[in-house]
């Protein structure tokens, strides 16, 4: 008989900690899992899932305007926030539901509260002191505010998902990828949307290209972005919320929408007691296999503060399962991660940057095509397409993939894996495209532009 309650004890039934629980259980281990708030986590409840189901919803006022160059006549168009959030609710509860019969299915026991680590073997949970071989904490992170007089009559992206009322004015705070999305979902579903960002450009880390064209289509379909701006004050006002910005002006909205950052879930999570040891903004630190500073004590997602996607916390549990049950030491190779913005139009990328790959590779080769996608040339809208391929000039390896258009993560998906394999830029061009399609352009973009150090000195 072991001498532990449990062979792994899970803090977390988000992404990661779901995986981990039933594939641990599924290796013959025995396994508890504790929640102290909603089934599935950050992705199901209050991120990905609703997020995207909201950005469908929003996608739909272009898509009408765009039906008239092809014949259609739509008549009254109503939007109905409520049913939207009622539907999006509903779905989610059902999805709270399969988890449940994931876990319950494994069998994994579930304890629906809140878990203190006692000991680098032993939780407090629902007034139980329960032992364990191994813990692994997959808390998460939560959203932040700012710290101006009046934040907390702000909202943050938790809050966007349960609104009464759809905001008819809102500003949004943050150059993050969450800021970039709910601001087209705002802007899409008719609110008057302001964006502010402190920097030059939002979307810092992705390429350059990709941050400057959707800056300029934000800005076409009527997103009012405001870069190097901030919020100083928020005030109640008879018609809302006044908010005072950096450069002086102030602004009355209904809601004033915090997407500046995130924390992550470990105050009051007893990790001293155990030994566990975090980086000054409060992350578990991990080696390799996600082992923290204690033995026995693992930690993955995004309260390890590495990439926090979805995949990434599935991928790094699997590994955490391998290692601990599996009898194979595993980890996540994290390069060329795939990823989107499903912002309006959407982005995604796999790779380097142009900036990272000359960073890390000096000489590269640039391929890139901006034009108008074919079905614009009827629906009237001035909505442009951006492709670009980053090649180490030595090897002729593809290094980065970058694109800003519809369906822009479907089309990446695909291309990642050529770039996971190593395809060089020969094995694309020997790739015939797809026609009439915008992902053909992947396959002939044959020309790179002019290098810029060369045209300087040729200048
Ligand atoms: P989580 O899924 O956050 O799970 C942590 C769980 O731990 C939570 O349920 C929490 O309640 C619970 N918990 C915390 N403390 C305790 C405790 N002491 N005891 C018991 N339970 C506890 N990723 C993508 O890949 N694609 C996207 O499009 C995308 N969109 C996003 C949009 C938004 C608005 C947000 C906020 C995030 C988005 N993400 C997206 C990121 C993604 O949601 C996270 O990377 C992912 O959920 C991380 O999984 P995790 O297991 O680390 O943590």
């Amino acid at each position: 008989m072991s001498a532990f309650d449990y062979d792994l004890f899970v803090i977390g039934a988000g992404s990661g900690g779901v995986r981990a629980a039933r594939f641990a259980a599924g290796q013959g281990a025995k396994v508890a899992v504790a929640e102290e708030r909603h089934l599935g986590g950050t992705c199901v409840n209050i991120g990905c899932v609703p997020k995207k189901l909201m950005v469908y919803a929003s996608h739909y006022a272009s898509d009408f305007k765009d039906s008239a160059g092809f014949g259609w006549r739509v008549g009254q168009r109503d939007f109905d926030w409520k049913t939207l959030i009622d539907n999006k609710t509903a779905e989610i509860e059902r999805l709270n539901g399969i988890y449940g019969d994931l876990l319950d299915g494994s069998g994994v026991t579930l304890f629906e509260a809140r878990a203190k680590i006692t000991g680098p073997h032993s939780l407090s949970v629902a007034g139980q002191e329960i032992t364990a071989r191994y813990i692994l904490v997959a808390v998460g992170n939560r959203p932040i505010r700012g710290s101006e007089p009046g934040q907390e009559l702000g909202i943050v992206s938790d809050d966007v998902f349960y609104l009464d009322k759809q905001p008819e004015r809102l500003i949004v705070v943050g150059g993050g990828y969450i800021a970039v999305e709910f601001a087209g979902i705002f802007n899409g579903l008719g609110s008057q949307t302001i964006q502010l960002y402190r920097g030059d450009l939002f979307l810092r880390g992705f390429d350059h290209d990709l941050r400057g064209f959707l800056a300029e289509e934000m800005v076409k379909k009527g997103v009012d972005l405001r870069f190097k701006t901030l919020v100083k004050k928020i005030e109640k006002s008879a018609g809302g919320l006044a908010a005072t910005l950096s450069d002086g002006t102030v602004e009355e909205v209904d809601q004033v929408l915090y997407a500046i950052g995130r924390t992550p879930n470990t105050d009051g999570l007893g990790l001293e007691t155990a030994g566990v040891e975090t980086n000054g903004l409060g992350a578990i630190k991990v080696d390799d296999y996600y082992c923290t500073s204690a033995p026995s004590i693992y930690a993955l997602g995004d309260v390890t503060d590495r990439m926090q996607l979805t995949p990434v916390a599935l991928a790094e549990a699997m590994a955490v399962v391998k290692t601990l049950f599996g009898g194979t030491p595993s980890k996540l190779d994290y390069d060329n991660i795939p990823t989107a913005v499903f912002s309006q139009p959407p982005l995604a990328t796999v790779g380097l940057s142009e900036e990272e790959a000359r960073k890390r590779h000096g000489q590269v080769d640039v391929y890139r095509a901006h034009f108008r996608p074919m079905k614009h040339t009827l629906s009237g809208s001035d909505e442009k397409m951006m492709m670009k391929l980053i090649v180490d000039r030595a090897s002729q390896k593809v290094l980065g993939a970058h694109m800003g258009g519809d369906d822009a993560g479907e089309i990446i998906q695909g291309v990642a894996i050529a770039i996971k394999a190593g395809a060089t830029k020969a094995d694309f061009d020997a790739t015939l495209g797809i026609h009439p399609t915008a992902a053909e352009e992947f396959v002939t973009m044959r020309a790179p532009l002019a290098d810029p150090k060369e045209q300087v000195a040729a200048d």
